[in-house]
């Protein structure tokens, strides 16, 4: 994709520490591939150590001067001005991520504009997160104050980078954090667009850090740095283990959004026409590659067959292609997630195949194209119904009664988010509670990323919540204030 070259209008090779933009203290790069043909794009910096070591101080000198003493309304003022800078550059922003994630356009182009109403909502809600009077012993007075926890890591993935970054950095920023921001090394490109965005609204020198470089260099140096005092993470389980063991070393407190294996349940009441395009979409929308992707259909037995039919259809109907040709399914992040997912394909060998889409005659080999794959009368224990695949496959699993549904949707290490398609009132109301999941939707799936709605997990899709107003309280420390006047 030679001719997009020229949509990077910053120097790629370049970190973020403090007022300076550098390149990595070792002068090391690392390639930065296109998946969409396996061209090379350009070079990132390959942060390390001392990459890290120098932007965690440079956070710290900015919570010690302007930045640390900005009244609230003010930092929400900075971060409105930035959600604008990220509209006005949205085409930009998703040229950006189609060329660098392979998402489509128009995908792209919606994670540009959840980007920036994360920076509205958390600019608006700046100076709107209160503490508590508590009523106490005679001659006392107590309340509390919500203050940052100073610096804050923030290790972002390559599937979601606008809107992961959104959610974690901005709802940081506004509680008076400073960050220290570690990209995915296969796609950062957004988070170097972000960072020159942001400098252009008036951050100060410092709040906002960009180390880019590999998980086991810069990531690591990242999470077990003793001068961080707050880590946000998404990706693989295994990863945020250990990013978890390394910030425990420095009593860090962690925040991890680790995916899912997310259900949902489709009962015989159900308006299938209504729930169709959600079925098909939380299972292919950037190619599977979503922490939220519901890769498990499980459907009543009464109208079965219509589902399965109806869902193989609509899997017929995919073309897969490249980023700019803006199908609905893109290449996968690169060569080795095409191996990870082809590697499931194979593993479900045994089973129904349903359907498969199509690849665009426009999609070069060199592409890391998987086609979309749909499942039939997946047992339930197959590994293919119980592993996160993190690429455009679902299962279709049958059931008879609730609490089958019930058992099948739980009997999963993962619990990020579930749905439930039926008319009957009192079964939503039953299962919303009996679900385990972070978040359940009710007829419908996903409510369009909804900014202003908490998300997490539970069990290995990780801990704490991101998102919506609550995510302020997870990037600040409570202090009890207790004056004895007399
Ligand atoms: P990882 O969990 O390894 O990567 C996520 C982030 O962590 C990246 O920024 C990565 O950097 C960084 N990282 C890697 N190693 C370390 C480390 N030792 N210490 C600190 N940070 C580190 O995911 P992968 O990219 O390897 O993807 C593998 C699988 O993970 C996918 O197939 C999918 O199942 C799952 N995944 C889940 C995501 C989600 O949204 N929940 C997002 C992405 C992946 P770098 O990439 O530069 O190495």
């Amino acid at each position: 994709m030679s001719d997009t070259v020229s949509a990077l209008w910053f120097d790629p090779e370049l970190c973020l520490v403090g007022a300076e933009w550098r390149p990595a203290v070792s002068g090391a790069t690392l390639p930065l591939t296109d998946p969409s043909d396996g061209s090379g794009i350009c070079r990132i910096a390959r942060g390390s150590k001392d990459d890290i070591d120098a932007a965690v101080s440079a956070a710290q000198a900015a919570l010690d001067s302007d930045w640390g003493r900005m009244p609230a309304f003010e930092r929400g003022r900075i971060l409105t001005r930035l959600g604008q800078l990220v509209l006005d550059r949205v085409e930009d922003l998703a040229v950006l991520e189609a060329m660098d994630v392979g998402k489509p356009l128009t995908q792209a182009r919606n994670d540009a504009i959840a980007l920036a109403r994360y920076c509205e909502f958390y600019g608006g809600a700046a100076d709107k997160v209160m503490g508590d009077t508590i009523p106490y012993l005679d001659g006392y007075t107590v309340y509390t104050l919500r203050e940052p926890h100073g610096v804050t890591g923030h290790i972002v993935p390559w599937n979601y980078p606008m809107q992961i970054i959104g959610r974690s950095v901005g709802a940081a920023l506004v509680m008076g954090n400073a960050c220290v921001l570690k990209p995915a090394e296969e796609a950062c490109l957004t988070a170097l667009a972000f960072a020159h965005l942001a400098r252009e609204a008036g951050l100060p020198d410092g709040a906002l850090n960009v180390v880019p470089g590999s998980g086991a260099e810069a990531g690591a140096a990242l999470s077990s740095h003793p001068g961080i005092n707050h880590i946000s993470f998404t990706g693989s389980v295994p990863t945020g283990a250990l990013v978890q063991a390394a910030a425990a070393k420095n009593v860090v407190p962690v925040t991890l959004e680790l995916g899912g294996k997310s259900p949902q349940l489709v009962f015989d009441d159900a308006d299938l026409d209504d729930a169709l395009p959600f079925l098909v979409n939380a299972g292919c929308q950037n190619a599977g590659q979503t922490c939220s992707a519901s890769s498990r259909i499980l459907v009543q037995r009464g109208v079965y067959d219509i589902v399965r039919d109806k869902m193989a259809k609509a899997y017929g109907d995919l073309t897969v292609g490249p980023a700019m040709q803006d199908l609905r399914v893109g290449p996968l992040i690169s060569a080795r997630q095409k191996e990870i997912v082809t590697g499931f394909l194979d593993k479900g060998a045994d089973l129904n195949m349903a359907a498969q889409g199509v690849l665009s005659d426009s999609a070069p080999d060199t592409g890391a194209y998987v086609l979309p794959t749909l499942f039939a009368d997946v047992p339930p224990e197959h590994v293919l119904a119980r592993d996160e695949i993190f690429g455009p496959v679902q299962v279709i699993i049958p059931f008879d009664t609730e609490d089958e549904a019930v058992q099948i949707a739980n009997n999963t290490d993962y619990g990020l988010v579930a749905s439930v398609w039926t008319r009957d009132g009192a079964r939503q109301m039953r299962l919303a509670k009996r679900l385990r999941a972070g978040q359940v939707f009710l007829n419908n799936y996903g409510a369009g990323g909804g900014v202003e709605l908490p998300f997490g997990g539970v069990g290995k899709s990780g801990h704490g919540r991101e998102k919506g107003f609550e995510a302020l309280y997870g990037f600040s420390q409570l202090k009890t204030v207790a004056a004895r006047h007399g």
